[in-house]
């Protein structure tokens, strides 16, 4: 069985104490560029990677996705675990379908997602330009007038895949207990970690 955790504010950005918390090893960390770049990892692999996702099938092995306000996916199957940072662009550009497709061809059967907590439809207000533009994408725009719901769309997109989805319906920017750059123009993040 995968284990899963999402932090809240005190981990900050310490890998040590995420490293103590979760009783891992190694985490593998990524820097993330709001891109679709998923990536096949094992516990020789360096421990920073520029990518949105990442999947391995070696046990205790922790990837670790950071955010504020985006969207932390972990997923987990037998012998497989994955984790995306999907945030706006992240959603449009595919990333949550690219991880799942790795998560694949690594050999996952049924797996299930965790969306842990993000942003919420309610406070994500984007330019009437910006809703305009995304009309057709991925991107769920019933959120309300100009309000993106990324959650729902991610949990749409899953649903699609054949992915069991649990959604912690955590709203980062009301809940104080989480970074939020939205509220705080904060660099401060939050991480989920996943393990086999
Ligand atoms: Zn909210």
């Amino acid at each position: 069985m995968a284990r899963e955790l999402f932090t809240s504010a005190q981990v900050e950005n310490d890998r040590a104490a995420l490293r103590k918390l979760s009783s891992l090893p190694t985490i593998i960390f990524m820097k993330q560029v709001h891109g679709a770049q998923v990536l096949l990892v094992g516990s020789k692999s360096e421990q920073d990677q520029v990518c949105d996702g990442l999947v391995t099938t070696e046990k205790n092995l922790g990837l670790a996705v950071a955010s504020a306000d985006c969207l932390p996916i972990l997923l987990h199957s037998d012998g497989v675990v994955g984790a995306a940072h999907a945030g706006r662009k992240g959603v449009v550009n595919g990333v949550i379908s690219k991880t799942v497709e790795k998560m694949r061809a690594a050999g996952a059967g049924e797996i299930v997602a965790s969306i842990g907590p993000a942003i919420c439809g309610n406070c994500y207000e984007v330019s009437p330009d910006m809703y305009e533009e995304l009309r057709n994408s991925r991107v769920g725009l019933d959120g309300g007038t100009n309000h993106l719901d990324i959650a729902k769309s991610a949990k749409a997109e899953l649903l699609d895949l054949k992915v069991e989805v649990f959604h912690y319906e955590i709203c980062t920017k009301e809940n104080a207990n989480y970074y939020s750059f939205r509220r705080d123009g904060t660099s401060l993040r939050q991480f989920g970690v996943i393990s086999l």
